[in-house]
């Protein structure tokens, strides 16, 4: 029996999606409602890159010649921090690991050799015209680089920032064709992920074509029963 008490519920949940798909904001919203705590693989990379930490430096070097940093040193990165925050009696937001098949077998070795569950991967599921129209909307200002939506959070005066007054642009990342390249490299990347996971229980798929209200409220459909022990029949 483990001394010190009950041990506190610790949930494992992870979220992908499509660039454009609202991950973002979405896993803003699961942290701050649900208290979990964030792990984002990007977010982790950069800290261990910052702090010179033997692997970051690694990755570091890696990606500066624009190489992707291989699964185990990424698997390491951030099976040490998850094994930190569980213990910690966290419960854990995974976003944007595990990424490939070898990634996702790690994390689920590890984590039942520590006997800890993986409760849900939510899938945000839009479809591609749906996403180009999302991101073409996406203006950004030349001057001071704040962004604008055409549709979601249109500037006051057509084309012109509101904070300076600076002329609105396109990122070239957000232009058709750019976007059309991206989803085509994520749908490459990512068919095996999401074939190895779509036979587990854990596999949620989150409709995230609507406002982010909506989307997340599908969102909540999932996680609320599982933090009271049944799992959700979406
Ligand atoms: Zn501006």
């Amino acid at each position: 029996m483990p001394e010190g008490g009950p041990v506190p519920q610790r949930m494992v949940i992870g979220i992908l999606g499509p660039p454009g798909c609202g991950k973002g904001t979405q896993s803003e919203r699961i942290q701050r409602t649900f208290h979990f705590a964030h792990l984002s693989s990007g977010g982790i990379l950069r800290d261990e890159i910052r702090q010179q930490t033997p692997l970051g430096r690694l990755a570091g070097e890696l990606m500066s010649h624009g190489n992707l940093v291989p699964d185990p040193v990424i698997n390491e990165v951030m099976v040490r921090r998850l094994k930190s925050t569980i213990d910690h009696g966290d419960g854990v937001l995974l976003d944007g690991y595990p990424r490939t098949v070898p990634q996702l077998r790690h994390l689920i070795g590890k984590l039942e050799a520590w006997a800890v569950p993986l409760n849900a991967m939510l899938y945000l599921q839009i479809d591609d015209d749906s996403l180009v129209e999302r991101l073409t909307g996406r203006r950004i200002c030349g001057t001071c680089g704040a962004v604008y939506h055409l549709l979601d959070l249109p500037p006051t005066v057509p084309n012109r920032c509101d904070k300076c007054n600076g002329e609105l642009i396109i990122r070239p990342d957000d232009a058709v064709d750019a976007i059309r390249e991206r989803m085509r490299v994520y749908h490459n990347e990512t068919e095996p992920i999401l074939a190895e996971m779509q036979k587990e229980h854990y596999f949620y798929r989150i409709p995230a074509e609507g406002n982010p209200e909506t989307v997340f409220h599908h969102i909540r459909q999932v996680l609320e029963p599982l933090m009271h022990g049944s799992p959700s029949t979406l």
